[in-house]
């Protein structure tokens, strides 16, 4: 390896929730990245699609391959290929509405049987609570505190409120699912 070759990396990150909690928004909303590309072909051939986004920690550059349900996260369990090597899962819930919250622990279940991690007990999760933005908050029925808990009673997953409409936190959200996912590599 030549003396200025920057290590890469390309991780592999699920984004799972509810239909509607926002998860689609959320991939596609912030401008931290220097590089962003769907792929149309996934989408038509798994019902899954990704978009790529590049960005540098310290001297790594690392590529987060974003994948997104097409959808049918509503009818169906998702194909193998779309939890295939998974290296960070992304669960999120919308803080208004309590199903999506109570929800989270199925999808948790649904990823570690799926995408059958080698050390479940240390799989990198990372969780979002969408939609803080709705009514300035005061439509929310999911606390901070109880979603904290919920984390931290699973391995302390890093937790991150968000608004896809507000464009806030997200960048944030992003930088730790690549450092966690670095850290457990
Ligand atoms: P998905 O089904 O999880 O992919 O959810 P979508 O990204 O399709 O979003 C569902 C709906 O919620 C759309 O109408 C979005 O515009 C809206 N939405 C997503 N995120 C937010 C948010 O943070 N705040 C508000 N107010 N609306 C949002
Ligand atoms: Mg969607």
């Amino acid at each position: 390896m030549s003396m200025n070759m920057k290590r890469r990396t390309l991780l592999k990150v699920i984004v799972l929730g509810d239909s509607g909690v926002g998860k689609t928004s959320l991939m596609n909303q912030h401008p931290l990245y220097v590089y962003k590309k769907f792929s149309q072909q996934y989408k038509a051939t798994i019902g899954a699609d990704f978009v790529t986004k590049e960005l540098q920690i310290d001297d790594k550059l690392v590529t987060l391959q974003i994948w997104d349900t097409a959808g049918q996260e509503r009818f169906q369990s998702l194909g193998a290929a779309f939890y295939r090597g998974a290296d960070c899962c992304v669960l999120v819930y919308d803080v208004n509405v309590v199903k999506s919250f109570e929800a989270l622990h199925n999808w948790r279940e649904e990823f570690l049987k799926q995408a059958d991690p080698a050390v479940p007990e240390t799989f990198p999760f990372i969780v979002l609570g969408n939609k803080i933005d709705i009514d300035g908050g005061n439509s929310r029925v999911v606390s901070e505190k109880k979603a904290k808990e919920w984390c931290a009673s699973r391995g302390n997953i890093p937790y991150f409120e968000t608004s896809a409409k507000e464009d806030y936190n997200i960048n944030e959200a992003f930088l730790c699912v690549a450092n966690t996912a670095l850290a457990s590599e």
